[in-house]
């Protein structure tokens, strides 16, 4: 966030301010030129009227509390906000705009469904092998597309590479553009893809009446299979299978940008059934589409309308108020961190994303790889271990290639257990009902984290 912290408005630095402007009212940063105002900018006043009735103000609580960590008073009113855990409210995501209501209450609904005895969603494997039935094993390549891009461990006891300035000394892979033997992470087309490739558009998906918007989607469906040996989650594996999964995510990213006519490139996994999983080895997929989906256009608006005003990005702004609050961070490293965030959509969710401000996840080096893979074979970890035998999703945001501000964005990868299903209230209006607040989340993955590795995990207040 280098950039962008230098451009900012220095009333919103957390460290600035915990010396100063000790006590300053809410209606005080209202009034300040500016000072970003979060809530009211980018939600219309109608909405936010709307949402929460006589409530203008929230959007100050959280740079009070930034401000004024020296202050008794703020403290306890700090301590207010944070420990408002009892009843239901709700939450705004200003990069998304939705907002989530948050209802502890709700963990304590009986559940006929979920008895203490009922298998696990994912299975627990103890030494990844070959399944002779798994089409994603090594030596059932025939059974899928050929390869668009595989990888395998080289020579371990090679040299470090001199790239540049840099010195790379993790390992050493070797990336083709198709099949190799031996392969330890392989990308293949969907046989079954959710789009249709280019060249298979017929053009007869057109508008034929105004009230029915038809279109073709073309586009690209790929597989990140990430171990020729079979596993369910990518945690059973060495590490260094996910940093080769992640040179896999930014290779295919960095060709499917350079498609002509591509607008939106989604990268996710399922893991488990209650995820979306339909297949149990270990896997991540792909899809870069001509279409903007509504949601990521709206963000991509909101991100870009905030670094118009303000000049800085939204979502590295969010990080800092977090970094600034604390009671939600979960660990970090000097280039990443881990964090619950204030208006998670999911329980449990934690965004993992870079200190310095980065758009593009395919264009991160090696080195970052190779350290980030490193941090997400620990995220994913404390995820199992604290809701173990869970499903869970994880969604890669990267800038869009039909973006026209990348400097609005920031990249991003969201973990989240699936701890509930979406029901008939999600489903009727499209606002999620959290039941475990993130506050919580944090705390219970902090603890397994620094059970783990007590030297790197940040003491909250
Ligand atoms: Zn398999």
């Amino acid at each position: 966030m280098s950039s962008d912290s230098e451009q900012r408005p220095p009333t919103f630095s957390a460290e600035a301010d915990s010396s100063s402007r000790v006590g300053e009212s809410v209606s005080e940063y209202r009034e300040k030129p500016g000072v970003i105002d979060t809530d009211t900018r980018l939600a219309s006043a109608g909405e936010t009227e709307a949402m929460w009735p006589g409530r203008p103000a929230r959007r100050s609580v959280m740079r009070s509390l930034a401000r004024s960590a020296t202050d008794s008073k703020s403290r306890k009113e700090a301590a207010a906000y944070r420990g408002d855990h009892s009843t239901s409210h709700t939450r705004r995501d200003l990069l998304t705009g939705d907002w989530t209501i948050f209802a502890p209450k709700r963990n304590e609904r009986p559940n006929d469904y979920e008895s203490k005895n009922a298998p696990a969603s994912v299975a627990v494997t103890t030494q990844p092998a070959v399944d002779a039935d798994c089409p994603f094993c090594s030596g059932a390549e025939s059974r899928t597309p050929e390869a668009v891009w595989s990888a395998k461990l080289g020579d371990q006891g090679a040299p470090p590479i001199e790239n540049g300035a840099t010195r790379f000394a993790g390992p050493h892979v070797e990336v083709v553009a198709g099949e190799q033997d031996g392969w330890d992470v392989r990308v293949v087309p969907n046989k079954f893809p959710a789009v249709s490739p280019s060249e298979a558009a017929t053009g007869a998906h057109v508008d034929r009446h105004e009230l029915f918007p038809i279109t073709d989607v073309v586009g690209g469906h790929e597989v990140i299979i990430e171990s020729a040996l079979h596993a369910e989650s990518i945690t059973e594996y060495d590490p260094a299978m996910v940093y080769m999964t992640l040179l896999a995510f930014r290779d295919r990213i960095r060709h499917w940008r350079q498609v002509p006519g591509i607008n939106y490139i989604s990268v996710f996994k399922n893991c488990g059934p209650e995820a979306g999983a339909s297949l149990r080895h270990s896997h991540s997929q792909l899809i870069a589409t001509s279409l903007m989906p509504h949601h990521v256009r709206t963000t991509m608006l909101r991100c870009e309308h905030h670094r118009a005003r303000t000049g800085c990005s939204l979502a590295c702004d969010l990080l800092r108020a977090e970094l600034a609050e604390r009671s939600r961070l979960i660990d970090r490293t000097d280039s990443f961190v881990a964090f619950c965030p204030f208006a998670s959509r999911f329980g449990g969710l934690i965004r993992m994303t870079s200190v310095e401000h980065q758009p593009h996840f395919d264009l991160m080096t090696d080195t970052s790889l190779d350290q980030l893979a490193s941090f997400l074979w620990r995220v994913l970890s404390w995820v199992k271990e604290a809701f173990p035998g869970k499903a869970f999703n994880y969604l890669l945001h990267t800038c869009p290639p039909g973006c026209q501000q990348p400097d609005a964005f920031q990249w991003s990868l969201d973990v989240f257990p699936r701890l509930s299903k979406t029901a008939g209230f999600e489903w009727s209006c499209d606002c999620m009902i959290n039941s475990l607040l993130p506050e919580s989340a944090a705390l219970r993955y902090r603890e397994i984290a620094r059970k783990h590795d007590p030297r790197n995990v940040l003491l909250t207040r």
